[in-house]
Parts: structure tokens; sequence; C-alpha cells
């Protein structure tokens, strides 16, 4: 059905996912008409998607709640339920449907709080459609109070609730949770497969599309972007001219910097968009007026609004580091390949000049630590350390010699 068209490369995925939307389906069906239950049912309450970033968890995810939603007449005809274009499927897959909670964060975490309303709203029956479907898009940002919150209600679902959690590892997921849900694995999907999705449904230039897949090697939404967004594009070029720029201490530190004062460019560019409309919704709100001083008894959840705001502008630049990062992975990963004669396809073939530079000036031993510098700052991100710091160290590491 259409529905899973948009699942690019997983066709086992997709397989499974049809058979429990029927199954699904055949319930709410028996169970309006009294008829028996059908037995041995491919259904279940909660699922877990994993798979690596780029692969499409979510799309599957929604995808499934469409075809859960799905209202076509023709579903009963064979054709399974999923057919996209129907109120049901159209809404969830806008995310509009009144019984389709998606829940995506742009913070670092998600909290009890959060997780208690969503646990409240799972409790409830659907209010038109046939599945109440909760979709949790970052489930591996849930704190371990939050966890234990939602453990209780994945354990006692509401008879007509549907857990869809994703995540990228099964590790990610506390293992209570996991164990009580249907794992599905979504795997990097092919390079062609990811071209072809973007000349299909984009309107992508086919050798634009082929670019963009290959860059972004089979990371769909990267893919996309960086095919339809020119300053995705210029953000990439200046990512892999570092490796040149590299060869002394000044052209390290100032590497370094260059990267920083990018991912803080890109951190100001989401403040000035989202946080400013949001702080006067939220005065407005409370009864404030703009300019003047604040009602009593509302500093609280003004409060409560610039920690959010600091904590999504910190996951902004990490996320914007670590995508400069992942590129720089990826040129060095291809320096290594020209290095040791391998037949694997080339990321960076529009720096095909460089990388030979390259390959010719060093050892393959040396490419390797260069990737394992890069890492190294990944985790020391992760932990934390100032990120200046961090980048610094990895830079001074690339140096050549
Ligand atoms: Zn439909």
């Amino acid at each position: 059905m259409p529905v899973w068209d948009d699942l690019v490369g997983q066709e086992r995925v997709a397989a499974q996912l049809d058979a429990a939307a029927r199954d699904a389906d055949a319930l709410v069906t028996a169970t309006a008409t009294k008829a028996p239950l059908p037995e041995a049912s491919k259904m279940t309450h909660a699922w877990l998607f994993t798979g690596p970033p780029g692969a499409g968890r979510a799309t599957a995810a929604r995808a499934f709640a469409a075809a859960l939603q799905c209202v076509s007449p023709d579903r009963a005809l064979g054709g399974g339920p999923g057919c996209g274009f129907c109120d049901g499927c159209h809404t969830s897959l806008v995310g509009t449907h009144a019984d389709v909670e998606i829940v995506r964060t742009d913070l670092l975490s998600i909290g009890v709080k959060e997780t208690r309303e969503l646990v409240r709203r799972a409790q409830l029956s659907p209010a038109v459609g046939r599945w109440q479907v909760i979709v949790l898009e970052d489930a591996d940002r849930l704190t371990e109070g939050a966890g234990n919150v939602l453990l209780k209600a994945v354990e006692e679902p509401a008879p007509r609730t549907v857990w869809l959690l994703c995540a990228p590892s099964l590790e990610d997921v506390l293992p209570t949770i996991r164990s009580r849900c249907r794992h599905l694995t979504l795997r990097t999907p092919a390079v062609d497969a990811v071209a072809d999705m973007l000349v299909r449904r984009d309107g992508i230039e086919p050798a634009v599309a082929a670019e963009a897949a290959r860059a972004t090697q089979g990371h769909i939404d990267r893919a996309r972007r960086l095919a339809t967004d020119p300053r995705a594009r210029a953000r990439r070029a200046a990512v892999l001219k570092l490796p040149l720029r590299v060869d002394d201490i000044g052209g390290c530190l100032k590497a370094a910097q260059e990267l920083i004062d990018t991912a803080a460019e890109d951190t100001k560019q989401l403040a000035e968009e989202v946080d400013t409309k949001e702080t006067e919704e939220l005065k407005a709100a409370l009864g404030g007026q703009s300019g003047s001083r604040m009602p009593r008894g509302t500093a609280g959840a003004m409060k409560d609004l610039e920690d959010r705001q600091k904590r999504r502008r910190t996951r902004t630049q990490r996320d914007s580091l670590d995508l400069a990062l992942t590129d720089l992975t990826g040129f060095y990963r291809d320096v290594l390949a020209l290095q040791l004669g391998s037949r694997v396809a080339l990321a960076n073939t529009d720096a095909q000049d460089t990388l030979e530079r390259l390959a010719r000036a060093a050892s393959p031993e040396a490419t390797l630590r260069r990737i394992e510098a890069i890492a190294e700052c990944r985790d020391a991100l992760d932990r934390n350390v100032a990120p200046l710091l961090a980048v610094e160290a990895m830079t001074m590491a690339l140096r050549a010699g």
C-alpha cells in the first residue's frame, strides 16, 4: 500500500507492519460487529523501531500510525489499510489526526512531567479514530524516571492504545521497556534507493539527488537537505576544506574556532526564529504586556521557558557540531579507502582531488589516528567538555605529520 512507499530500502519492516495493520483492522472490525476476535494476531500494543540515524525510524512509525487509522473503503477489498489518501491516513501523516500524538523533542531529555501527560492520554479511548497512537520519536531521550513512568503504561495498556517508540538502538531504551515492545530494525538504506526517492518524491534532478545521497551515505533527511538547501551545501564544502588547512598550529586553532562559530550561528538563527516568538506568546498568555512588568506569580513560568530555551540552544549547538564531525569522518574514511586501494564507493567524489592529495601525503595508520581523533572529540562533547577545547584538541590531532 502507498504508505509503505516512504520506507526507503526497508522491505522487511514494511511487510511486518503491513501484516500487523491488517490484523489490527480485522480486530477493530470484529469488535464493532461483535464477531469472534481473530486469533494469533500480528498486532500488538507496543513497538520499538530502531536503526541508524536517517534510516527513517520516525517515518516508519508514522506510516504505521496512518495504516492503523486508515478508513479507506477499499482496504477490505484485499489491498489492506494504508491508502495514504483517506482522511485517516492523510491527517496521521501530516500530524493533525486527533488520535495520533507525535512526540519529538528538541531537548536533550524527556522528563517525568511530560511523560505523565502522555501516559494520561494513553488511557483515553480514541476520539475519532480506530486506535489511540502515541509516537515517541526520541525514546532514547527519556530520563530514567520518565522511563519508569512509561513502563506502567506499556505494561497495562488501554485496549485501543498503541505505543510506537523510536530509538537508535536497543541499548538506548530501558531494558524493562524494550522487553515489552515488539522490535523492528531498520537498516541504512542503499545510496541508490535514497537517490531514487529524492527524484520520485521531491522532484530533485537525478544528478543532484545521486550526489546528495552519496555524500550522506544513506541518511535520508540529510540527503534531502543537502539536495535542496544551498546553505547546507556551503557548510559541507567548508568542512571538507578543513583537512587542507590544519598544517600549522595557527591553522588548527583557526579551523576549530570556525567550527564553533558556525555552530553558534546555527544556534543564534534558531533562537531568533523560535525563542522570541515563544517568549512573546507565553507573556501574552500570562497576561503581560510587551515592554511592561509581568504580573505577580508568573516568574516561575517565565523561568521554565528560559531554561527550556537554554537547553534547546545547547542541543542545537551540539547537533550542528556533530554534523560537521560526521562529514569529516566520512572524508577521512574516503582517504583511507584510497590508501588501501579498497573498491568501496567514495562518499565525497566532489572532493576527489583533495582526497587523493591527502591519501598520498600520509600513511593509512595516520589516517586511522585522525578518524580516532574525531571520535574522541565526539566523546568529549558528550561528556560536556567545553566545545572549543574539544574541537581544538581534534584539529591539532588532524595536523599533518
Ligand atoms: Zn487510508
